[in-house]
């Protein structure tokens, strides 16, 4: 294999073999799989030079991980012999298999990997793009803000902390409250617990997707004395104020909150191109890319395949999910380029490490059918446990690295 290219030695225009958009856990993992089966010429359109490990991001809010721990340069986990177009896609047009790129420029493909993410809608609502990062509010869904997340739980002695999820697809539906958790078990070991309200903000009638872990959610967020508000969102934030307006869809009221400390979790979508590009699915209001559930190849363009949280699947938005997702991806690529239909299938398996205190953790795992579909089928999932949280903490980074992002697991 050559030597990993810089971006600078990367031709933009020209006809590619295979274009990869967005070089995360998803668009990197794909392309390693697909060098290590021999391909060549795949052209990797990422512009940022930075590649982040974002689980770690909830033990960095909750003081439990340095941020730089979640970081590598982008051009040490492009996989070797993969060219590095250090660009941002700003459209694409599966009919003439044409991306447009920044400067005007033009790339045209065989096949195409979507795999840019999705986007943090925080205009979506009215204050929060203003008051996250002052106003005592943060969010552990950007790196720029989740150290702060710490520096706030760290400081507080009393009051009221409301933590809030979005109504729309997020990905990791469970880290708006793994730091709920996370500080009230710091708070109930500073002895300062009592002294303060937790307000638990959750749009879906239960705690969580399976009925099983959500039991074991209530029982946790009854530990802590969590105040848990189903049917609920956040709808307006006043930072100079320092207020949170949380509507209740069941009885259709609102209710304006004082807060002391807001963790707030923006709603998410496809980004804005991808919402109007021909690839998003009509049936999703957040523009996610339409793909086969088992097969995740687009309906309309056999040589177009869409991978995680970019990509519109009835399953939660997990880098977990993704780990599953590369293979079919890659093996249905490699199916197609042979001339036979895909014959890899994706099962929705998911996983969600809930860290339910400071030392413990239930690892959800299940797939489209919400059945549990534990990896260490010897151990009751539904039960927290030490050794899971530190498997989080210190298992799973390097099996990111080293299995994950290179094609080997
Ligand atoms: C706080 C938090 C906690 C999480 N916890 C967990 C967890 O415990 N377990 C778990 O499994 N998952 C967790 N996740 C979710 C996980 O990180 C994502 O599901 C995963 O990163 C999805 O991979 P992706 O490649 O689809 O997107 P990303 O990894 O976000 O990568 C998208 C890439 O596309 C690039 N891009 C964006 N726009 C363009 C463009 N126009 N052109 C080209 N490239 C573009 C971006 O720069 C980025 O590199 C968590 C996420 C957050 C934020």
């Amino acid at each position: 294999m050559a030597a990993t290219p810089s971006p600078a030695d990367a031709p933009v225009s020209g006809r590619h073999r295979v274009a990869v958009i967005g070089g995360g856990s998803a668009g990197i993992s794909v392309a390693a799989r697909l060098r290590r089966a021999g391909v060549s010429d795949i052209t990797l359109i990422e512009p940022s030079d930075t590649h982040w490990y974002q689980p770690l991001w909830t033990l960095v809010g909750g003081g439990q991980a340095p941020l730089h721990a979640s970081r590598r340069p982008e051009g040490s986990v492009v996989p070797d012999g993969v060219r590095w177009i250090r660009s941002h896609a700003l459209a694409v047009d599966p009919d003439t298999r044409t991306v447009t790129l920044t400067g005007d420029a033009e790339l045209t493909y065989e096949y195409l990997i979507m795999a840019p993410g999705l986007q943090l809608d925080w205009s979506d609502v009215p204050g929060l793009a203003e008051a996250v990062g002052h106003d005592a509010v943060s969010s552990n869904y950007a790196p720029e803000y989740a150290p702060r997340t710490w520096e706030l739980i760290r400081r507080m002695r009393s009051g009221t902390a409301v933590f809030t999820h979005p109504a729309t697809p997020l990905k990791c539906g469970g880290a708006p409250q793994k730091i709920a958790y996370l500080a009230a078990d710091h708070w109930r070991r500073r002895k300062v617990l009592d002294g303060i309200r937790i307000v638990l903000v959750i749009p879906d009638p239960a705690m969580f997707k399976v009925p099983a872990w959500s039991r074991v959610l209530e029982k946790v967020a009854a530990r802590y004395g969590i105040e848990v508000r189903l049917r609920s969102e956040m709808t307006a934030v006043d930072g100079g104020a320092r207020t949170v307006t949380i509507s209740d869809h069941t009885s259709g009221t609102k209710e304006t909150l004082g807060y002391d400390f807001l963790h707030a979790v923006p709603p998410q979508s496809a980004p804005d191109w991808v919402k109007a590009s021909p690839l998003a699915d009509p049936a999703s209001p957040q523009g996610f890319v339409a793909a086969h559930k088992h097969t995740l190849q687009h309906p309309s363009y056999d040589n177009v395949f869409a991978v995680g949280d970019v990509a519109n699947l009835p399953t939660s938005k997990t880098g977990a999910a993704v780990r599953k997702q590369a293979p079919v991806v890659a093996g249905n690529v490699l199916d197609v380029m042979n001339g036979c239909s895909p014959s890899h299938r994706y099962d929705g398996y998911t996983s969600c490490p809930l860290v339910t205190a400071r030392d413990r953790m239930l690892l959800a795992e299940f797939d489209y059918d919400l059945n549990p579909t534990p990896t260490f089928p010897l151990l009751d999932p539904f039960k927290e446990r030490r050794t899971m949280w530190a498997f989080k903490r210190y298992g799973l980074p390097p099996i990111y690295w080293h299995g994950m992002l290179t094609g080997r697991l």
